[in-house]
């Protein structure tokens, strides 16, 4: 027989090894590792919100399944984006602090930049479509960015944003495909095996992968049984393309309501992590998506976003078996009242 005590030493030596694994194999060489996770969480304690992670006996009925529901909509400015921009941020050297950063971003990417910059005393330039909602420009300004419009069907953000960078010096964080990034995204998932133990499924929303690339690397070092789902929306299943065929697939701008997975392709940094660490991608429809909002409203008074609702959605719908297993959610988001209301 064997002792809970050989057990866990066991389980402990396992975790070791396949944590060592994928930090140090050449074969798994990756722009981000296990220990950059835990420097960006010991950046944000204090700092960012050590986020709930809530259940539903509703929830688990429906799946059949026991879901914890990692729920960054109660994050700071509502996303984990918050995450990646402040540790990014937290990187820079004087020359750049002086300087500033620049991002290009409607969503809770710029309102992450933003936020963190303003906490840093760093200046952020945010480059933003000129009709994008005007209460969003509004609020960027207000957190004090300088926001920077132009008009999406006839100038090209990166061509601004690269100009910039050239003419004072600013450094560019991208949404996704930036390593410091990478790494604040993946504290969401340390928090959440810190408290809730070992995981057989986690389910995370997929843009442009930066959340899944960082999750999947801190899944596999605490959690390292834990297969790791990519969720997207039906129509923008560039990375679910990608991961099958082997390369990057790029698509038309999908439509879908869930915004923050318009990406059009994944990133150079983030595949190659999602093709070691993540065991498949699927997708949900836009009603599921609508049906998830209204569950999570109604049942569990989470409001998130269509985008922050794809993983739920997935594991609600059964889209994978996951009968009797523990399973991770990663939800989260803005979504402003109007929006809502339009979900009925
Ligand atoms: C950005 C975002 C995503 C997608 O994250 P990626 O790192 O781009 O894959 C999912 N949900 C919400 C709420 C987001 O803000």
């Amino acid at each position: 027989m064997i002792t809970v005590r050989e057990l866990y030493t066991c389980k402990r030596e396992y975790k070791l090894t396949i944590g060592n694994l994928y930090m140090h194999s050449s074969k798994h060489n990756f722009s981000v590792t296990y220990t950059d996770i835990t420097t960006a969480a010991t950046r944000l304690v204090g700092i960012a919100h050590r986020t709930p992670v809530l259940t539903s006996s509703q929830a688990n009925k429906k799946a059949g399944a026991h879901i914890f529901f990692k729920c960054e909509n109660f994050q700071r400015v509502g996303a984990f984006k918050f995450r990646g921009a402040y540790n990014a941020l937290s990187c820079f050297d004087e020359n750049q602090k002086r300087r500033g950063a620049i991002a290009f971003s409607a969503g809770n990417h710029a309102q992450a930049m933003t936020l963190a910059g303003q906490l840093l005393g760093i200046s952020v330039t945010i480059v933003m479509p000129e009709d994008a909602p005007s209460q969003k420009i509004a609020a960027t300004k207000g957190y004090g960015a300088e926001v920077i419009l132009y008009n999406r069907y006839t100038e090209s953000r990166e061509a601004i944003a690269a100009e910039l960078v050239n003419e004072r010096g600013l450094t560019l964080i991208p949404p996704f495909d930036h390593r410091d990034v990478i790494a604040g995204q993946g504290t969401t998932v340390t928090e959440l095996i810190e408290e809730i133990g070992l995981l057989d499924y986690l389910f995370v929303p997929i843009g442009g992968g930066g959340l899944i690339a960082g999750a999947a690397i801190a899944a596999a070092y605490l959690s390292p049984e834990c297969k790791v789902i990519g969720v997207e929306p039906e129509l923008g299943n560039d990375a679910q393309q990608s991961l099958r065929s082997g390369k990057i697939v790029t698509i038309p701008v999908p439509k879908t309501i869930a915004d923050g997975a318009q990406t059009q392709r994944i990133g150079e940094l983030t595949f190659p992590i999602i093709q070691a660490c993540v065991r498949d991608i699927v997708t949900v429809s836009d009603d599921q998506l609508r049906e998830q909002i209204r569950f999570f409203a109604e049942r569990m008074k989470i409001i998130a976003e269509p985008t922050g609702c794809l993983a739920a959605a997935a594991v609600m719908n059964k889209v994978i078996d996951v009968t009797n297993k523990r399973v991770g959610v990663v939800s989260g988001g803005n979504m402003d009242l109007s929006q809502l209301l339009s979900y009925k």
